[in-house]
């Protein structure tokens, strides 16, 4: 047998709890799971089972009640501010639901935002993010600002945003729901790309079936709990040997 992949995120015992008045509404209740180098995972559940509430916790965008998040084997927990911004940036990329961009800024210009703020020289993040708009099919909408764009482009130029700097493992919020559905294949497959060129992780929440049948595991959060499905082929009755 080979080695395994080093472990790129993992979730040890997460809790987190919101307080409404005198209520605590327990939303995460021990979350253990981690994510190996070049893995492809999916996260389903009901609206409301706290999906982005544990994205969130993954990118260490929001604190835990309890437990914690660890990023190529250092806990955000341990980390000031400006520390934990610096491990996200150097390892992590992000898609939220909403897309987040910076409306003063042409679409060039916030794709190559994560390379200039890692240090990159202001052409080579220029001509990054100019290809990296090319391949999420926005060559000509270069110097469009996000009020000038559709829906669907201003997810492509997020979504080329996290893409740009070639993290470790990308972190995306149901990515392509609002896309049509060439669009949204265009977008899985630069994903499955980038998986097999560069080895990068995906961690995605998506109510896609398609995109979530793409990943290597499926995980559903009930009761503030993450189950694993089991592949196809063991619940297959036809199968004796398993
Ligand atoms: P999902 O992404 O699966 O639809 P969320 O993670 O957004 O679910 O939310 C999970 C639960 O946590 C919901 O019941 C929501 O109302 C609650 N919740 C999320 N964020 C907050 C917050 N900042 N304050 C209080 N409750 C919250
Ligand atoms: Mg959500």
């Amino acid at each position: 047998m080979s080695e395994p992949s080093p472990v790129v995120l993992e979730c040890r015992d997460l809790h987190k709890s919101y307080r409404e008045g005198p209520i605590d509404l327990a939303v995460l209740t021990g979350i253990n799971f981690s994510i190996r180098r070049g893995e492809r995972v999916a996260i389903v559940g009901t609206s409301g089972s706290g999906k982005s509430t544990l994205l969130n916790m993954l990118g260490g965008l929001d604190t835990p009640t309890s437990g914690g998040v660890i990023v190529q084997g250092q806990s955000f927990a341990e980390l000031d501010e400006q520390k934990r911004s610096a491990l996200r940036n150097r390892t992590l990329g992000f898609v939220y639901q909403f897309h987040h961009l910076l409306g003063e800024f042409t679409a060039l210009e916030n794709v190559a935002m994560p390379l200039l703020i890692r240090g990159e020289p202001v052409p080579v993040a220029r001509a990054a993010a100019q290809s990296m708009l090319e391949r999420v099919g926005l060559g000509k909408r270069v110097q469009h600002k996000p009020s000038e764009l559709s829906g669907g482009e201003r997810q492509r130029v997020a979504i080329a945003r996290a893409l740009v700097a070639q993290p470790l493992c990308v972190l995306l919020d149901e990515p392509t729901g609002n896309l049509d559905r060439t669009t949204a294949e265009t977008i899985h497959e630069l994903m499955l790309q980038l998986n097999r060129e560069l080895n990068t992780c995906f961690v995605v929440v998506t109510h896609d079936p398609i995109l979530a049948q793409r990943m290597d595991r499926v995980l559903t959060l009930v009761d503030g709990q993450l189950q694993e499905l089991q592949p196809d082929v063991q619940r297959d009755p036809l199968r004796e040997d398993v």
